[in-house]
């Protein structure tokens, strides 16, 4: 029950100053992020593709309110992509990129978006790498599936998420089953109301094996983003069933969540990319993070009372 309060909670600017100043955050935060600067990051990057996994990269932060901030937002990942350009890792190390980090909720905001993310999507393919568009709350994503077919155009492997937790969601994944697309699918981390999306688990993980069968026997490229073993087993089973082979899909999970898992996966021949978020505007991000699990609220509590 805690969940729903901390992503109310995720949208407040009160919450997030408290938060963001309170003594012990920083070494909660560190677990889930691993830096504020893209030179913090580089050594990660090299130390995890150097284990065989492959990386999808965040810079963090999302809701910004004026078109400064917007084009701040498609710098720092032309930087990102800048720096990753001599390490040649090509599609091993991607980028993931939140709209609303680029403008997408200002007036006009649908155009500015892609305005800005265009030249990331287009850097990022010059260096032979995609960028995945995330999905945020369902009030964005029928403008996110617009900038995504749009930018599909010119560059058609450029990817975008779904989230089971929907019910739009089937629907959307069998047009981009069929498109070909790259599609990662979620459970879904915001906070939704039941008009638009389940809202008990068992739902929601049932959702998911549906769009995930649609995902395996369309023409596109799966990409399985959870930690949840059973779903986990149960993508293995549906890609042997639809005879893709081990590079015809892939596994993601988040940097810090059941990493042993990450490397277990590789290890079986799984391509399993790991989504890695760094930057200063974390406060968004760490706290889908705690609602994802009490554990990490109690732990986060713990740590703001010890030193
Ligand atoms: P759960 O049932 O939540 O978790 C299964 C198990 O994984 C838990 O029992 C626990 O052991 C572990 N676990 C899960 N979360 C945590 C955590 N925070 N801390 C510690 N352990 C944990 N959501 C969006 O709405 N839009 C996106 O664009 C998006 N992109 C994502 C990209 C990737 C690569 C991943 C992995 C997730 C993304 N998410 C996104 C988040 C997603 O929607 C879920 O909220 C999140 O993955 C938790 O769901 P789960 O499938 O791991 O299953």
């Amino acid at each position: 029950m805690l969940g729903p309060v901390i992503l109310a909670a995720s949208r407040s600017d009160r919450m997030r100053r408290l938060i963001t100043a309170a003594p012990g955050t920083k070494r909660v935060v560190d677990r889930f992020i691993p830096g504020e600067r893209v030179d913090d990051v580089v050594p990660v990057i090299e130390d995890l593709t150097g284990r065989g996994l492959a990386l999808t990269m965040d810079v963090v932060g999302e809701d910004i309110t004026t078109r400064e901030q917007a084009a701040a937002a498609r710098d720092a990942y032309l930087e990102l992509i800048d720096r990753l350009k001599p390490l040649e890792l090509g599609e091993r190390a991607e980028v993931s990129v939140k709209l609303s980090m680029f403008g997408q909720a200002l007036e006009g905001g649908h155009e500015l978006a892609l305005a800005n993310v265009r030249p990331v999507v287009e850097a990022a393919a010059a260096i032979g790498t995609t960028v995945t568009l995330d999905a945020e709350d369902h009030t964005t994503l029928d403008s996110m599936f617009a900038i995504h077919e749009e930018l599909r155009r010119d560059v058609p492997q450029t990817g975008c998420v779904i989230q089971a937790y929907l019910f739009r969601t089937e629907a959307d994944a069998r047009r981009l089953a069929a498109d070909g697309s790259r599609v990662r699918l979620v459970k879904g981390a915001y906070k939704e109301p039941a008009e638009v999306a389940y809202q008990q688990k068992h739902e929601i993980d049932k959702a998911y094996v549906r769009v995930l069968r649609i995902l395996m026997a369309g023409e596109g490229y799966p990409m399985i983003g959870s930690h949840d073993p059973r779903l986990i087993s149960i993508a293995q089973e549906l890609a042997r069933h639809a005879g893709r082979k081990l590079d015809e899909y892939e596994f993601q999970m988040l940097y810090g969540i059941r990493s042993e898992e990450h490397l277990r996966l590789a290890a079986e021949g799984h391509r399993m990319r790991v989504y890695t978020a760094y930057g200063t505007d974390w406060y968004g991000y760490f706290m889908r993070r705690l609602a994802e699990k009490p554990a990490n609220l109690r732990f986060f509590v713990r740590s703001m009372v010890t030193k």
